[in-house]
């Protein structure tokens, strides 16, 4: 089977699909491995390493696609990228199905088998595949690191003979992956840490990373067979709004990372609430891409409201690209190995496999995943 890796054709994603280190494993299954020249420029490889592991530099991106089994990449593709891809071919990469049906669509129409990896269900087996973490890891290290550069003050606590300087409040709203890395990171650093989840059973994990868990009495707000959480009804947001504002008001840097999965993501701090916090502080609203926690926060701007800075940059694990491309390359390395058979050498798309049914939106020329194939119609 060919395998083909296409750089992204969005200018500002540095992250790349396969990096060297995946491609000895791919090509030690018997794949056929072919990289666009310059693949792994944003990310720091070289063309030479992507030869030495076993792939061909191929500057024919067309060509490729037509002839390419397994197209893996990073975005979702464009309109003239599906056309050109072989029918019946396997597209793995993420896809933004719940906004963007368009693009699922066009996958269904022209007969290609698309793995969107938003979709790779949260269970101990697909883990290893799981690119949501992944990326969700980092970007939640990144955002700490963002806040604390554009913080007038430090975090550690300092005693020294020209004074104490007590340590930062970082408190963080979301503990989910990119929560839990964010509170990991803040403690590092030194500051003070609080969080807040809708989810009750958080708590201990916060607790044992040395943050403190912030409790609202919110009543039934439950959670997804696959963990995620729920909308709260606008009553249990109204009272959620109301602990929010206080603790933002005694915080330096305040990070949000509240999604429900598949819908927009939750308002949480609403302009009245940023106008009470301490001037010199920040906010990094890590949710923006997909509606935004912060009334006043832009996709790739910072706002400055009453002296406070609202962060909103996207694709915060695109900021760190080789590390974030070294564990999405593993990711859908582990995909592929995991459904390669190796006699025949080949990929074995069973559809109703336990992680492919959730996973893989279209194939036969249908959408075949039912919640997506709803938003289509
Ligand atoms: P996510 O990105 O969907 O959401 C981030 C966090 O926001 C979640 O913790 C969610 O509970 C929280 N949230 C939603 N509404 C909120 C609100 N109004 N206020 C405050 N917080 C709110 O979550 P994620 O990081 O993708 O993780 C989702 C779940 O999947 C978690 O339970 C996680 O532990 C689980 N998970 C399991 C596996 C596995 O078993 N393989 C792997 C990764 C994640």
């Amino acid at each position: 089977m060919r395998i083909f890796a296409p750089s992204e054709t969005d200018s500002t994603e540095r992250r790349v699909p396969l990096v060297p280190a995946s491609v000895t494993k791919l090509a030690a299954l018997g794949a056929e491995i072919e990289v666009k020249a310059g693949l792994g420029k944003t990310a720091s490889f070289s063309d030479e390493e992507y030869e030495t592991a076993g792939a061909k530099i191929v500057v024919d991106r067309a060509q490729s696609f037509a002839a390419a089994d397994i197209v893996l990449r990073v975005r979702k593709p464009a309109a003239a990228d599906i056309a050109a891809l072989k029918r019946g071919c396997i597209h793995v990469s993420f896809l933004d199905p719940f906004t963007d049906v368009v693009t699922v669509k066009n996958l269904a129409a022209a007969g290609v088998s698309a793995i969107c990896m938003e979709m790779i269900p949260r269970s101990t087996i697909a883990q290893k595949m799981d690119a949501l973490s992944s990326q969700a890891s980092l970007a939640g290290y990144v955002a700490v690191l963002l806040g604390a550069n554009r913080l007038d003050r430090i975090f550690p606590m300092m005693m020294t003979p020209a004074g104490t300087i007590p340590p930062a409040k970082v408190f963080i709203i979301g503990v989910g992956v990119a929560g839990l890395q964010a509170i990991a990171t803040a403690k590092r650093l030194g500051a003070v840490v609080e969080a807040f989840d809708t989810r009750p059973e958080v708590e201990e994990q916060v607790k044992s990373l040395g943050g403190k868990f912030v409790k609202v009495e919110l009543g039934d707000t439950g959670q997804t067979a696959q963990g995620y959480a729920k909308e709260l009804t606008p009553e249990q947001l109204a009272k959620q709004r109301e602990v929010m504002e206080q603790r933002c008001a005694q915080a330096d840097l305040v990070i949000t990372t509240a999604q429900v999965f598949g819908r927009k993501a939750p308002l949480i701090l609403t302009n009245a609430v940023v106008e009470k916090m301490k001037p010199g502080s920040i906010v990094v609203d890590m949710a923006v891409e997909s509606g935004g926690n912060v009334e006043c926060s832009r996709p790739d701007e910072e706002v400055i409201v009453n002296g406070v800075k609202v962060l909103g940059y996207r694709n915060l694990a695109g900021r760190v690209p080789r590390a974030a491309s070294a564990m999405y390359s593993s990711n859908l390395t582990n995909l592929v190995d995991h459904f390669w058979n190796r006699e025949t050498k080949t990929f074995r798309l069973d559809p109703a496999n336990e992680i492919l049914r959730d996973c893989l939106v279209t194939h036969g020329g249908s959408i075949i995943n039912e919640h997506i194939r709803t938003l289509a119609q």
